[in-house]
Order: structure tokens, then sequence, then C-alpha cells
């Protein structure tokens, strides 16, 4: 096996990393590096045992991840890191599952998040019906279903790891030119003309993913007659730690705990209606708010900006090419209705940094066909149960089409009758079901 394609060992890597290359074509990559006359003439190749393309939540985890396994590894994002942590980027926050938290915490990042708060209850209700559901997570153990995270904070928390660990570097920002996949090792070009090259690139380069769509792996999805409409809510009365999710003929209504007085609304509204909400003046804005929110958080105060996102669903056909594998919303993006889109990217986070660990320990090339298809088997299945499942959710409670109602308030009931069936959605909110991967299960990678 070629020394350049067997990251095993901390003395070689680093070697590696020291040792430069000259440019090489995509169609000819292995003839290139052993070219004198080529390596004089173009950029310096630096080299690092993986490249992440997408320094968004999911890529950084992963950059975290490898760095724990020993692996030199470089993340690249077009934006620049300070405007990535900043609130004006991204308004949302995420429900973090307990799997998800214990993987955080595992990575060195969750002592570096500032402001969590826990999801001790969830309730979820339907517009139409005196049916609802409670989950207390005192029924299943003292552990939270999870912590509510401010997604700037959570980059903040991400970068603090980054700065504890020497083998893991964020180029940002820099845009990819191009990444062409040799039988050795991939490539990755920037536009500044800087040029990186590994046994394995993962991209992580969000729903759009230049390098899915530059691989020519296709994908299957659509785009879903709704927006999601997101801001903070500054309320009077505390909220108990209580996630409500409320279904509304548009769409999901969900009130998510922050710390102190406040929550985080994603109000699921129809793509057409959507703009008219967006455009109302405070006053406006807060009635239609009231009007859904109804007042048991006593007087509330829209607080910051409102975000609209349009959403969509994607899967692609495949998570793995040769010396590529694909995470979080580059391989898949679902509906937000059950808040788990970025618990999905973690686990994949989880999934792929072990099965690279493992291989890493045997001396074995990380970016083999047998490494990638181990992790494309474990998490395909996974994130197709469940894009699936949000999607059925959302398609049979936004609507007020009488058999769908009738469906709805007895899938509602079936559930409070049968405790076990109730337990084993609790844990599915914990992100605890399932195999899982070491660092989902609070284990060392
Ligand atoms: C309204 C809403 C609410 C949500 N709430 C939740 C929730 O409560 N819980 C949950 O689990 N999930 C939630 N999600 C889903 C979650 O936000 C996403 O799944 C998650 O943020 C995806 O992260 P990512 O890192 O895969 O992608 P992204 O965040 O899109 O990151 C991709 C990164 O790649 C970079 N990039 C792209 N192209 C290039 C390029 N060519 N060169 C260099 N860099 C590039 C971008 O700059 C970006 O930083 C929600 C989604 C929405 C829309």
């Amino acid at each position: 096996m070629p020394r350049e394609t067997n990251p095993s060992g901390r003395a070689s890597r680093r070697a590696r990393l020291d040792k430069t290359v000259g440019a090489v074509e995509v169609s000819d990559m292995s003839r290139a590096s052993s070219s004198p006359s080529r390596a004089a003439a173009g950029p310096a190749a630096e080299r690092a045992d993986a490249i992440i393309v997408g320094g968004g939540l999911v890529g950084l985890s992963l950059g975290l991840a490898f760095a724990r396994a020993g692996l030199e590894t470089a993340v690249v994002d077009r934006a620049p890191a300070a405007a990535l942590a900043d609130e004006a980027f991204d308004g949302r926050a995420s429900a973090i599952a307990y799997a998800s938290y214990r993987a955080l915490e595992g990575l060195g990042v969750w002592r570096h998040v500032a402001a969590a708060e826990p999801i001790r209850e969830i309730r979820v209700t339907d517009d139409e019906s005196p049916l609802f559901l409670h989950y207390d997570h005192a029924e299943i153990g003292d552990a939270p279903f999870g912590y509510m995270v401010e997604n700037r904070v959570m980059r903040r928390a991400l970068y603090a790891a980054l700065a504890e660990t020497p083998t893991l570097r964020l180029i940002a920002p820099a845009e990819v030119r191009a990444a062409p996949r040799g039988d050795a090792a991939a490539e990755v070009r920037l536009t500044d003309g800087r040029l990186f090259k590994a046994p394995l690139l993962v991209a992580a380069d969000g729903k759009d993913s230049p390098i899915r769509q530059a691989a020519g792996i296709r994908f299957f999805g659509w785009r879903y007659p709704q927006d999601g409409i997101v801001c903070t809510v500054v309320h009077e009365r505390p909220h108990h730690g209580i996630a409500e999710e409320r279904f509304l003929p548009a769409g999901p209504f969900a009130i998510l705990p922050l710390t102190e007085n406040r929550v985080s609304l994603v109000w699921t509204e129809r793509t057409d209606l959507a703009p008219a909400i967006m455009a109302l003046d405070e006053a406006g804005f807060r009635a239609e708010l009231e009007a859904r929110f109804g007042d048991y958080l006593g007087r509330l105060a829209p607080a910051g900006p409102r975000w609209r996102y349009p959403l969509a669903f994607r899967l692609a056909e495949s998570y793995v090419r040769p010396r590529l594998a694909l995470i979080g919303d580059a391989a898949h993006l679902i509906h937000p209705i059950a808040g788990q889109g970025l618990n999905l990217g973690l686990r994949d986070v989880a999934a792929l940094a072990e099965v690279v660990a493992d291989a890493a320990r045997l001396g074995l090339d990380i970016g083999a066909p047998a490494v990638l298809e181990r992790y494309e088997r474990w998490r395909r299945f996974d994130n197709l149960l469940l894009a699936g499942i949000t999607d059925g959710l959302n398609r049979l409670f936004s609507n007020r089409v009488e058999p769908f109602r009738m469906a709805r308030d007895l899938g509602l009931d079936m559930v409070n009758r049968l405790p076990p069936l109730k337990r084993f959605f609790m844990r599915h909110a914990r992100g605890t079901v399932g195999e899982l991967p070491r660092l989902l299960k609070g284990e060392a990678l």
C-alpha cells in the first residue's frame, strides 16, 4: 500500500503534512506526484489525513472527532469564521438530542456551550382535537430529552474546541474551486490557488452541496409549500423547560425553551403567506403570534430579527464515492417538524468518525471503499427512516381533511394508551434508540 494512503501513526502523518508535492490533474494523480517537472511547475499541495469541505455545525464536529482519532484534518469554509458565529448569520436554535449532547461532550465542545436549556417535557397538540401527547423525561430516567442551544452559541463552542485542537485547522474564508479525486487521494483546490491533498474528502457543505453535485451524486426530493419562520420571543412566565409543538393547518408551530424567559419559535407557514407575515410591523407580527401562541406564558415580545427558511426534502442517492463521503444536510435534508436535521448530521459524524478511527488504528487506508461503505450502510437506512417519518408527520398534521384528522386522533390516543410505545417514542426523542456509534453512547472514540 502506498504510504500516503495509510494514515496510521502520528509521526508519519506529521511528516506528510509538512511534505509538499506538485499540482496534479484529476485524471493523472499518481503520475503527477512522481513527476519532478510537474512538481516544480504547480502550486505546493498541503497534505492532511482528511479534508472536510463545510465548516457548519456538522463539518466542524466531524473535524473535532477526526482530530480525537489522531488524524490531521483541514476544514474549509467559504464564510469567515466571525460571520458564522454572528447572530446575523443564523437565527435558529437547535434541539440537541441527549445522545448528540453526549457526543459533543465527548468531543470537548459542550463545556464551551455558554447557554443551554434542558428540554424536560414535550407537549404535542393538534389544533382541532382535545387529545394531546405529553412526554415527561422523568418517566424514562433523570436525563432530559436534550438541550436547546442557539446555533451561534454552538458555533462559538465549536470554535473554542477547535482552538484547543492543534491537529485541526479551519481554513476560512476559502472557496473551493475544484475537488478532484484520484485512486490514491482527493484534492481540494481553492480559488486563491492553495491546494490540499488527503486520502479522504468529506462533503459537509450543506443542502446544495457543490461537492455532491461535482461528484455526480443525484438526490431525490421536493420543496414543501411551507416556509419556517424563526424568531426568539421573550415572555413573562417561566416555561419550565417544556417544548410545545402545535399542529396548525399551515403546519407545526413549535415553541422551544431557551435560557431565561425566552423561547425559540419555529412557525411553519404556507410559502405564499410567509412573505406577508415577515413584512408585518411589530404590532401586527405580535398580534399574529399571540393568536397562535396563546397566553400560557403571559405577555410576549418578539426579540431580534425574524428569519425565513424555505423547507425542502432531499435524500442523496448515495453517501459515498471513491475517497468521498457525504454527511449532514449534504446527504439528507428533512422537515424541521421533529428538530432532527442536525441530530442526524451528528449521528453521521459519530458513525463516520468511528469507522475511520477503527481503520486508522489497524493501519488501513481510511478512504478505502470498504471503510466508506461501512459508513453508508450504517447511516443510510436510519436517515431514510427518520426522513420518511418526519415527512409523513408533516403531511398527516398539516391539513384539515377529515380522514387525516381521524387518523391523527387515533394515533395520539394510541400512544397515550400504550405506555411501552410512549416510552419508545420518548427514548427516540433522546436519540438513544438504534445501533449507536460509541460517541453517541458517551464512550471514547
Ligand atoms: C427552521 C429550522 C429549524 C431547525 N431546527 C433544528 C433542530 O431543532 N434540531 C436539529 O437537529 N436540526 C434542526 N434543523 C436542521 C439543522 O439546522 C441542519 O440540519 C444543520 O444546520 C445542517 O448543518 P450542516 O453543517 O450539515 O450544513 P450547513 O449548516 O448548511 O453548513 C454548510 C457549510 O458549508 C459551507 N460551504 C458550502 N459550500 C461551500 C464551498 N463550496 N466551499 C466552502 N464552504 C462551503 C457553508 O458556508 C456552510 O458553513 C432546523 C432547520 C431549519 C430550517
